[in-house]
């Protein structure tokens, strides 16, 4: 069906009005090559959601991206104004043995473009155990940082420009109906229409019921949504007049299940003249944090650091900035917990009746979850499952 075809049918059906069709004018199909020929639309511009679409368009796919809020990135975002270096309130490690930017540019390429530096503070670690910090060194700790830059600038630069006219912003998406041949999706303000829909909200979004899919998901599918706990998420970065933290502290969490605190030293292998000291939280720790008022917080963190620092936090405190993820709307958590049965996962990921497929950091076959990466590789899995189907 041509595009004028598929406008007159639905004008028809008295459907033309307040629909708009994800079929656009910017990228040219190729059916004969991937035997799909229809419209994508994507709901959610972070990680998973830009991923989609970048692949769609590099393959000619027709599709939207609808996102719930003014901005994409969604848990990538960034602060640029705290300090003289970007930074990342949500995914701020590069969490991977192998460093790959595939399958959206090319690895050596944005290596020579972005700076990375390996997070390798050795000695420069320690263990916070019931009142004591215990010195130790970080063995295999393989993760990598941007240098100046972050999760959010790769996207901006490598992703973002070629599909940003398709994304349509402050329209959060309340239902999705998939009962008909084409699936039809709502807003508040508008409706769209299309053969395939990525569903990339947050496994939180999903557990909260936000969305109401028509017919209902499947069983198993709607359980495993409700099993996985998805833990609390709170960071906060610190400036002060001195450094006198060491690169790394972990807390000691018992049960570990419970989750993690860190603190560590965010201006490690930056140009940059500030102590910036990280504090990242999921969990329970979170969950305490992010339910105290900006003031109790600052004075509790403080007193807190204090006891590991003797006193020089309070001393060489300059300000501070928080980051609370269960409080925003359009994302409610952090990621699932760490601890989640991996078997799960798969029916996370399962697409439902080949229209709705789910790609994000939950929706993996299970191997790995809760990073960007996660989320890249999910959706390339996604763009390739549409591509397959006919
Ligand atoms: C505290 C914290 C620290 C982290 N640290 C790291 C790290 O160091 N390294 C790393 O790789 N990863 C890290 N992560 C995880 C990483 O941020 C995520 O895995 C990744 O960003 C998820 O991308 P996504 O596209 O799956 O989801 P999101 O980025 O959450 O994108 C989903 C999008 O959907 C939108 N949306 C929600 N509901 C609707 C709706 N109804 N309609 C339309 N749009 C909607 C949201 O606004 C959002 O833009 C961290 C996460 C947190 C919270």
């Amino acid at each position: 069906m041509t595009r004028t075809e598929f406008l007159k049918a639905i004008s028809l059906l008295g459907l033309y009005a307040p629909i708009q069709s994800v079929l656009g004018k910017e990228s040219e199909s190729q059916p004969e090559k991937y035997g799909f020929s229809g419209s994508v639309l994507i709901i959610g511009a972070g990680a998973a959601g830009l991923s989609a679409g970048f692949l769609l368009k590099q393959k000619g796919i027709k599709f939207k991206i609808i996102e719930a809020i003014a901005q994409h990135g969604g848990r990538m975002k960034v602060d640029r104004s705290f300090a003289d270096f970007p930074i990342s309130l949500g995914a701020e490690w590069i969490s991977s043995n192998s460093i790959r930017f595939e399958p959206l540019a090319d690895s050596k390429k944005v290596l020579s473009e972005i700076q990375t530096v390996g997070y390798r503070p050795d000695k420069e670690y320690g263990i916070w155990d019931r009142g004591k910090l215990i010195r130790g060194s970080f063995t295999n700790f393989n993760d990598r940082k941007f240098v100046n830059s972050s999760w959010f600038d790769f996207f901006e630069q490598y992703v973002a420009p070629s599909i940003q006219d398709s994304i349509v912003y402050n329209n959060p998406i309340k239902s999705i109906n998939y009962e008909g041949e084409k699936t039809l999706v709502k807003s508040e303000k508008q409706e769209f229409i299309a053969d395939r829909v990525i569903v990339t909200v947050p496994l939180a979004i999903l557990q909260s019921g936000s969305i109401e899919f028509t017919p209902s998901l499947p069983e198993k599918k709607r359980e495993t949504i409700d099993e996985i706990l998805v833990w609390d998420g709170f960071k906060a970065f610190f400036e002060f007049e001195k450094k006198f933290y060491p690169a790394f502290v972990d807390y000691r969490i018992q049960p570990e299940t419970d989750g993690q605190v860190s603190l560590y030293d965010a201006a490690w292998g930056q140009r940059s003249m500030k102590n910036i000291l990280g504090l990242f939280s999921v969990g329970r720790p979170a969950k305490r944090y992010g339910s105290l008022s900006d003031e109790a917080f600052k004075e509790a963190i403080l007193q807190e650091m204090d006891k590991i620092f003797d006193g020089q936090s309070s001393r060489y405190y300059i300000k501070h900035i928080t980051q609370n993820w269960s409080k925003e709307p359009f994302t409610k958590g952090a990621y699932a917990n760490d601890h989640a049965d991996h078997r799960l996962f798969k029916y996370l990921q399962e697409p439902v009746d080949d229209k709705l497929f789910f790609a994000g950091d939950a929706y993996t076959s299970g191997h790995d979850w809760g990073n960007v990466h996660n989320a890249i590789q999910s959706a390339a899995q996604s763009v390739d499952e549409i591509l397959l189907n006919k």
